[in-house]
């Protein structure tokens, strides 16, 4: 599966480099990167590892951990992937 991973980031960098390196055909760059960011996308999708494919595309499951002793804020975690941040209280 991290074939897939690995050619949708080339032909994502792929398109600015070619920019870069005078193409002028801007149809050409964008469709690569599109396709790469579309092969990133699917293959988050169809990964076996159901518990964090969507932690991946960004949507995190969040549940309020604590309370800011110090300040308007709460700590907030992932239950799937455990990634902690902090927000305002009552968001
Ligand atoms: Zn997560």
């Amino acid at each position: 599966m991290r074939k897939w991973q690995i050619l949708g980031s080339l032909l994502v960098v792929t398109g600015p480099l070619l920019l870069l390196s005078g193409i002028q055909d801007t149809s050409l760059v964008i469709s690569l990167m599109v396709s790469g960011v579309l092969i990133l996308i699917i293959h988050a999708l169809i990964d076996k590892d159901d518990s964090s494919k969507r932690c991946r595309l960004g949507l995190h499951t969040y549940k309020r951990v604590s309370w800011k002793e110090d300040g308007p804020g709460e700590i907030i975690e992932c239950q799937r992937c455990k990634k902690r941040k902090e927000v305002m209280r009552g968001f």
